[in-house]
Order: structure tokens, then C-alpha cells, then sequence
């Protein structure tokens, strides 16, 4: 998979500095796009917490730099989004000096190549003011799709309207300017600390302005509209060069073991037969949720390959909660692993459909491998990723309100087995073309990649 787009290897002579938010949805597109820039030539140094550090031997060729993070001691298990909001507050506040520190040494060691620019992820604005200090350009890597940021951008206005603060959590109205949201899709209101999100949010954005441009992992073909409104409200130079994953996989930048017999327990089923289900890194379901699932997954009959990560059930260690009758009942039909080669999973032949918690990772990766999709969305970016899924793009369906097994039976045979489901994968088989064409020379994402490469030798 590796250069499959005719990446160039020469060497440019110039360095660029990355530095993730350290959470697996985005140190994976991070960490791709460090590798993509360095097979275009350039070389690397990433700058990283102690908190859930990549490992360096998978990226020998890179250079590593370990900074304080004072997260010790903390409560920032990233587990839920109160605490990934914690978690990044905390970075934002302890890592300045840290950061300031470990950037100046990097940029004053003059026995190594220049340094173009710094790369951070968006939610890491404190870096905003070092870069300008240092007279360094920032450029910012935002992991979610457009569509549900310009919701996100849009914050100040819903507020000003009242639908923040009033928002009706069933209201299917239309949200203004975004007809294909729904009022109740607002990402905001499944925090208990409102204020500490809205800070968060109105914070990044301002720094993402302030900025000399902004990455995204997406490709054009997928957000025409929301990419012509994004430049309105974002005159800075933009660049959709994804699907990252497309130039290389994220399995040298997991962060849990993936288990293989998932793939050897794939090889023994029938093409398109199996359901994949994984909810992601961080987002966790209460046990009565966890048990309609498992009553939904044993009444489909169907095949399920279904990801329980340590910690996914709030109060339990794995699988305490599952019911006693569940394994025996289902035998053959399924298997449950703790983590899974996830990129491997859903290019596999016998993967049919995926129920997925919708982060934005994961909905990229089941358009590249045509594999239309369940959308069980928990928090932030997903209800809007979820929408589009089912209302937009037309390639799942989004399961509604609260787990309900007999609405989960339904929903699986709909789109694993029913007509509805053959209509999801044609129309998702088109998706996957566009992004093989636009990766390939004189593609969209090609040729914003190469605008990239320029701009960064430009500094
Ligand atoms: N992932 C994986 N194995 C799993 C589940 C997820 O490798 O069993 C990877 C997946 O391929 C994706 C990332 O973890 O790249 C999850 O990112 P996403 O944005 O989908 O969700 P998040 O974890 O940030 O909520």
C-alpha cells in the first residue's frame, strides 16, 4: 500500500515538526501524514506527550521528542468526552513551556536540515502563540471531516440563537444554514460541562484562523458544498489530501494490540456475510445498552465480528455484563476480540456491512472498502457524520435513540441482507472510485498534496 500513489524519494533538505493530540483517532492521521510528507522528501521530528506516546521503533526513520505533560496524576483517562475535554484543557494549560522548550532546541540545532513549518493538531491551540514567537509557520491538521466542523465553526451563531442553550434533543427540524442536520444532531449537548466545551471550541477555531492553513483528511469528490462554505468562512489556504489511511495504514501507530484471529476468523465465512462493530477508542455505552446489543446481535442470525475494548461498558473490566446464554447461543456465529486490525477488517471479502460509533476515522476507512454502515453515534463530531451516512451520502443507516434489540435486528438484516442494504453498497462502491481516482496523479488529493509540498517549501 505504501507509495501506491508514486510518492517521490527524494530528499527536499527541510524539516517539519508534527505534533498530535494523544488520542488514537488522532495520532493515526498524524502519524500518516507525517509518513506521507516524509516519502514526499521531507524529514521528520515529532514532538509527543508521555500520555499515550507512539512508539518509536515502528518509525525508525522519524525523530521522536518526549515532552512534560504534567498529566500524571490526573484524571484525563480519555475514556469519556468530560475527560477528553479535561484531557485537553490540561495539555493546552501544562505542555506551553514544555513545547516552547523542546521547539526552540529543535530549531536552533543547526546540525540538522531547516525547519519549514510546525504541523499540530487543531485542538492543540496553545502552539499558536509559540510558532508566531518563534517566527515559525503553523499548519494545522484537523481530523474530523468539514461538514460536521463548519457545525462546530458555526457555534457562536447557534448560540446566539438560542439552540444551543435551548436545544431540543428530539427536535428533527432543520439546523439553519445545514439542512441536512438536524437541530437534535448538535454535537453539544452530551456534555455535563457545557462551558468547558464551548471554551475548547471557541478557542481552536480562533487559533485555526490564525493559522497558515489547514490540513484535513478528506477528498473534495465527498464535501464539494461544505469545502466552497468552508473558504468563505476561512480564507486560508485549505488542503483536503485524504484519505490518509489510502498512503498508509495506522497499524504501526495503534496504541492496543490487534488481534489476528479476526482475520483467520474472516477467512472461514462467506463474502459479504459478516457484520464488523466497533465503536472506536473512546466512546463508552452503559451495560443496558451493551445487553440490547448482544439480544440484537444473537436474534439477526447473521455473522458478527464485534470489537469490546477493555472499558467500552461503563462499570465492567470487558465482558462481565454479557449475558451467560450469549456464547453459547451464538457459538460459530460470532467473535469477540478486544482490539482489531480495523483497515485489514473492513477490506477483508467476508466483511458486509460495519456498525460503527461513526468517528471520523472509521467512517473514511468503511467508504474506502465499499462497506456501507450501522451509524450508532456517541458524542461530538459523529451525530453530524452519522447524518450524513444515512441522509447525505446515502451508505448506512443511523440508528436512532436509544439501543433497542428488536430495532437493532431490523437494522442489521436491513443492511446486511435486504435490497436496501445492495442499494447502500452501490451507492458506496461509487464513493470508493472517486477516492481511487482521487489519488491517483491529477486527482483532487493528489494535486492538493503537491500544492501542499510547495506551499511548506515555500517558507
Ligand atoms: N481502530 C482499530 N481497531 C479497532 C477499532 C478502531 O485499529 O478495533 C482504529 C480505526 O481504524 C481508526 C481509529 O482506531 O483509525 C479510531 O478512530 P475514529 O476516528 O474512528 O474514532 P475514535 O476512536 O477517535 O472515537
Amino acid at each position: 500500500m505504501e507509495n501506491q500513489v508514486g510518492l517521490s524519494k527524494q530528499r527536499l533538505g527541510r524539516r517539519v515538526v508534527l505534533f498530535p493530540v494523544p488520542l488514537q483517532g488522532h495520532i493515526n492521521p498524524m502519524l500518516q501524514l507525517a509518513s506521507i510528507l516524509h516519502s514526499r522528501g521531507f524529514s521528520i521530528a515529532i514532538i509527543h506527550t508521555r500520555f499515550n506516546s507512539p512508539n518509536p521503533s515502528k518509525y525508525p526513520h522519524f525523530a521522536f521528542h518526549s515532552i512534560d505533560d504534567g498529566l500524571l496524576g490526573s484524571n484525563a483517562s480519555g475514556e469519556e468526552i468530560d475527560n477528553v475535554l479535561v484531557l485537553l484543557r490540561l495539555i493546552n494549560k501544562n505542555c506551553t513551556g514544555s513545547f516552547r522548550d523542546c521547539l526552540t532546541r529543535l530549531l536552533s540545532d543547526g546540525t540538522k536540515e531547516p525547519i519549514a513549518c510546525l504541523i499540530t493538531d487543531a485542538h492543540l491551540h496553545f502552539t499558536q502563540a509559540i510558532a508566531d514567537s518563534l517566527k515559525l509557520p503553523r499548519i494545522v491538521l484537523r481530523t474530523s471531516n468539514i461538514s460536521s466542523f463548519l457545525i462546530f465553526a458555526a457555534y457562536p451563531l447557534l448560540q446566539e440563537k438560542g439552540f444551543i442553550s435551548n436545544q431540543d434533543p428530539q427536535s428533527e427540524a432543520p439546523l439553519l444554514d445545514f439542512p441536512s442536520v438536524k437541530v437534535k444532531d448538535i454535537p453539544i449537548i452530551f456534555t455535563s460541562n457545557p462551558e468547558g466545551l464551548y471554551e475548547v471550541i471557541g478557542t481552536f477555531i480562533k487559533q485555526m484562523k490564525a493559522s497558515s492553513g489547514i490540513i484535513w483528511n478528506t477528498f473534495s469528490e465527498l464535501e464539494q458544498s461544505e469545502l466552497v462554505a468552508l473558504a468563505q468562512h476561512f480564507p486560508l489556504p485549505i488542503f483536503p489530501i485524504g484519505p490518509f489511511h489510502k498512503y498508509f495504514t495506522a497499524s504501526s501507530s495503534s496504541l492496543l494490540a490487534q488481534e489476528r484471529s479476526s482475520i483467520s476468523w474472516l477467512d472461514l465465512q462467506k463474502p459479504k456475510s459478516v457484520l464488523y462493530v466497533s465503536f472506536g477508542s473512546i466512546a463508552a455505552i452503559d451495560e443496558t445498552d451493551f445487553i440490547e446489543m448482544a439480544w440484537g446481535l444473537a436474534n439477526s442470525k447473521q455473522q458478527f465480528l464485534w470489537v469490546v475494548r477493555p472499558g467500552t461498558i461503563r462499570g465492567s473490566e470487558w465482558l462481565e455484563a454479557l449475558p451467560k446464554w450469549f456464547l453459547e447461543a451464538v457459538g460459530e456465529r460470532g467473535h469477540i476480540v478486544k482490539w482489531a486490525p480495523q483497515h485489514e477488517v473492513l477490506a477483508h471479502p467476508a466483511t458486509g456491512a460495519f456498525w460503527t460509533h461513526c468517528g471520523w476515522n472509521s467512517t473514511l476507512e468503511s467508504i474506502c472498502e465499499g462497506v456501507p454502515m450501522i451509524c450508532s453515534p456517541s458524542f461530538g463530531d459523529q451525530m453530524v457524520d452519522a447524518r450524513y451516512v444515512d441522509g447525505v451520502w446515502k451508505i448506512g443507516m443511523l440508528l436512532e435513540d436509544a439501543m433497542e434489540r428488536g430495532k437493532i435486528e431490523r437494522a442489521i438484516q436491513r443492511v446486511l441482507v435486504d435490497k436496501d442494504g445492495e442499494e447502500m453498497r452501490e451507492r458506496i462502491a461509487v464513493l470508493k472510485k472517486k477516492v481511487n481516482l482521487c489519488l491517483k496523479e491529477g486527482g483532487s488529493s493528489y494535486r492538493s498534496l503537491g500544492s501542499l509540498v510547495s506551499y511548506i517549501l515555500s517558507f
